[in-house]
């Protein structure tokens, strides 16, 4: 679904990306960890394009995408992408927020996108909050909301960067909840976390990116029980 070929990024010297390659299958959960200012926001964002890549090429459904001619409309589309801070727009209802990028995209008319907002609420059990604003809702909420909004759009893949980063704690497992069904539902996702246990219990895969460069990866048990890179000892050693 994804194929990254020598993809390097680079701000001004400093270079956070130095030639990743790597290939991410349909139903693939991929989990990358590694420590702060590693590169994994670099690498989310280069994937959608947030980020123009120095050097290389992103494949995306069989298309390189990293040509200047891609559709931007289309490719944001089929990838959904969940930041820490949940990005919701504070001057619309829940509603509004879900069904605004269909509607502008014309994916759907406005009596369709309502519909299936409420249908995406009524899952994560928020449809009461249909007409309220980000505002008067908690941190968790927020996150599922962002979350929905993504998958509004049917998405092919889903990027989440750090999605349980900003919540009080008390509010971590009904975001980590809906990310575990979707997987379940097999969604392909991609996902920045220090959650550990999610890793283990709902990665494919996990990743390690230090100095921007994907020092390892494995299934998640091998992956936590015999780490072989001395960086990655040393960053679990201090995690776990
Ligand atoms: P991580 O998500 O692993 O913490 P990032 O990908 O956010 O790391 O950042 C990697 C490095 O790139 C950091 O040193 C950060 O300061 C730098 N960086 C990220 N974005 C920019 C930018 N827009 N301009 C300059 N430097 C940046
Ligand atoms: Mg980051």
């Amino acid at each position: 679904m994804i194929e990254t070929k020598n993809l390097k990024k680079q701000f001004g010297t400093h270079v956070v990306l130095n030639g990743i390659n790597q290939t991410i299958r349909k139903g693939e959960k991929v989990v990358i960890i590694g420590p702060s200012g590693s590169g994994k926001s670099t690498f989310l964002r280069c994937l959608n394009l947030l980020e123009t890549p120095s050097e290389g090429e992103i494949w995306f459904e069989g298309e390189n995408i990293t040509d200047p001619k891609t559709n931007m409309n289309l490719l944001r589309r089929k990838m959904g992408m969940v930041f820490q801070q949940f990005n919701l727009f504070p001057h619309l209802t829940v509603k509004e927020n879900i069904t605004l990028a269909p509607i502008k995209l014309g994916l759907m008319d406005k009596t369709a996108a309502d519909k299936r907002a409420l249908e995406l609420l009524e899952r994560i059990g928020l449809s009461s909050k249909a007409n309220a604003y980000p505002r008067q809702l908690s941190g968790g909420q927020k996150q599922r909301i962002a979350i929905i909004r993504a998958l509004a759009m049917n998405p092919d893949v889903m990027l989440f960067d750090e999605p349980t980063s900003a919540l009080d704690p008390e509010m971590v497992g009904e975001v980590l909840e809906l990310m575990k069904e979707l997987a379940e539902d097999g969604m392909t996702m991609v996902v920045v976390t220090h959650e550990m246990g999610f890793a283990r219990e709902v990665a494919t895969r996990v990743m390690f990116i230090d100095e921007g460069e994907i020092k390892e990866q494995n299934e998640p048990k091998a992956f936590f029980e015999a780490p072989q890179n001395p960086r990655l000892k040393d960053f679990l050693s201090k995690v776990l």
